[in-house]
């Protein structure tokens, strides 16, 4: 299933194929989150090659890369709200401190590069720091694309609330609160009981060794959360 096949479900706050008319799964919808997260990881990783192999300047890698960085928060926070249509004043708020917050963890890593770029020129010739520098830094640049995910998330709990009644959780995937910081590929499974008038949540963690102990500690401590309505 793609982006592009899908279609906002207002009556069910999930999407549907346009093609099969099906509702879409969690573990569906977790596989186009991932997929949305690993393109801008794509994009962020790329980018800074550019920076380390002195193609791009600097400020042009920094607006770059902090563009980036809103874009995946946005694109997933959008797209897990079921549209730019649906966002209401209170979403864009909380989207807004969500770009924030991304964007201060993407300025710690441009500070940080360029400290050490710094701390090293004079002594080594600007080429052969950015070289040495450049395996690292596509790992570091990779853990940016979190944005998305945690953007996503968001967006898909707020989703399932109303204009007055609006759903948050206690904390969110790759919402930097955990080692795996924006690693994080786990998710909220999200079910609303009309009828007892709650919502009822589970933190669920990625089924492999990625997992990291504050996403464990969050899965034990998320196991069940009943929000009212
Ligand atoms: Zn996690």
């Amino acid at each position: 299933v793609s982006m592009t096949d899908l279609i906002w479900d207002g009556l069910v706050k999930r999407y549907r194929s346009k093609t099969t008319h099906r509702i879409l799964t969690d573990a569906q919808m977790i596989v186009i989150r991932d997929g949305l997260a690993d393109s801008y990881e794509a994009r962020m990783v790329a980018l800074v090659a550019d920076y380390t192999a002195g193609r791009i300047a600097t400020v042009t890698w920094e607006d770059r890369f902090l563009t980036l960085i809103v874009e995946a928060a946005s694109h997933g926070f959008v797209f897990g709200r079921g549209g730019a249509a649906l966002m209401t004043n209170a979403d864009w708020d909380e989207l807004a401190v969500t770009v924030a917050k991304q964007t201060s963890y993407g300025g710690r890593f441009l500070s940080e590069l360029e400290a050490s770029i710094d701390a090293q020129r004079g002594t080594t010739p600007l080429k052969a720091i950015r070289t040495a520098l450049e395996a690292r830094t596509a790992a570091r640049a990779s853990l940016y694309a979190g944005a998305a995910v945690e953007g996503y998330e968001r967006g898909h709990a707020a989703a399932q609330g109303t204009p007055t009644n609006r759903l948050t959780l206690p904390v969110y995937p790759a919402d930097g609160g955990t080692t795996c910081m924006s690693r994080c590929r786990c998710n909220w499974i999200i079910k609303g009981d009309e009828e007892a008038r709650v919502w009822n949540a589970h933190w669920q963690t990625e089924h492999d060794e990625k997992v990291c102990d504050g996403c464990k500690g969050r899965g034990e401590l998320y196991a069940s959360v009943t929000v009212p309505m």
